[in-house]
């Protein structure tokens, strides 16, 4: 059968990415029918194979999955709504919060450094972080001034050599502030995974696409009745 004879709408292109969103959507997907059979943790393929021909599943940068689905490259993917922030969201319908990869997303400083005298003196805060947009929104809201510095990683290290006073960054456990010296002082917002989905493929693969809305729905509500 060829890709060519009208079969194209049939196709579905899944984006993900790998560790805890890969990780935490394969259940999802099993709930849909859809087995991954390949690994992305030990197979260097960006494009894998499920037990449907016409579902594939493709490996991307967390911050590029939203990328790949506004622009259609990929139907529909999984992406936190820390990426999704920054992002902006144009392009996606956001049906569901899948309740996965939860953490929140918070301000953090070197222990010792008074944060709350610091933003209550109006003093101008350095602060380093990946989540520009959310980081700016934050302290507007709060009317503090900040000089914000964009990172790409590792941000705990940021205040232990004195290049910000503050960080904002995604804590789960907090280990890794702690093994840092850092203290969490302000938490911003709570943070989950989300489907995401081209709003040209919605219209178009419909029916392929709304009964694996329906499935990972139904796969990521508490489970309690
Ligand atoms: P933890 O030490 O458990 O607080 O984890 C902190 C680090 O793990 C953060 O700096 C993040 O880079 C990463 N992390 C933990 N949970 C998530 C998540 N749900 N989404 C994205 N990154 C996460």
């Amino acid at each position: 059968m060829s890709a060519f004879n009208g079969q194209s709408n049939s196709q579905l292109i899944l984006a993900l990415s790998k560790g805890r969103i890969f990780e935490d959507t394969l259940p999802l997907l099993e709930a849909a029918g859809i087995t991954v059979t390949e690994n992305p943790e030990t197979s260097r393929k960006l494009i894998l194979n499920t037990n449907d021909p016409n579902v594939r599943v493709i490996i991307v940068r967390a911050t590029d999955v939203p990328t790949y689905v506004q622009h259609g490259a990929a139907d529909f993917g999984v992406a936190g709504k820390d990426v999704l922030l920054e992002h902006g969201g144009e392009g996606l319908y956001q049906p569901i919060d899948l309740n996965i990869a939860t953490c929140r997303m918070s301000v953090a400083v070197k222990n010792g450094f008074d944060y709350e005298t610091a933003v209550r003196q109006g003093a101008r805060l350095r602060v380093a972080t990946k989540f520009v947009q959310t980081a700016r929104e934050h302290f507007a809201a709060k009317g503090v001034h900040v000089d914000l510095i964009k990172l790409y990683g590792s941000m705990e290290l940021a205040p232990l050599v004195g290049l910000s006073d503050a960080i904002v960054d995604v804590v789960s456990t907090g280990n890794t502030l702690r093994a840092n010296d850092l203290v969490e002082v302000e938490a911003i917002m709570p943070i989950s995974s989300r489907l995401i989905v081209n709003q040209a493929a919605l219209k178009l693969k419909r029916e392929r696409l709304q009964p694996i809305i329906e499935a990972f729905e139904r796969a990521s509500q508490p489970k309690s009745q």
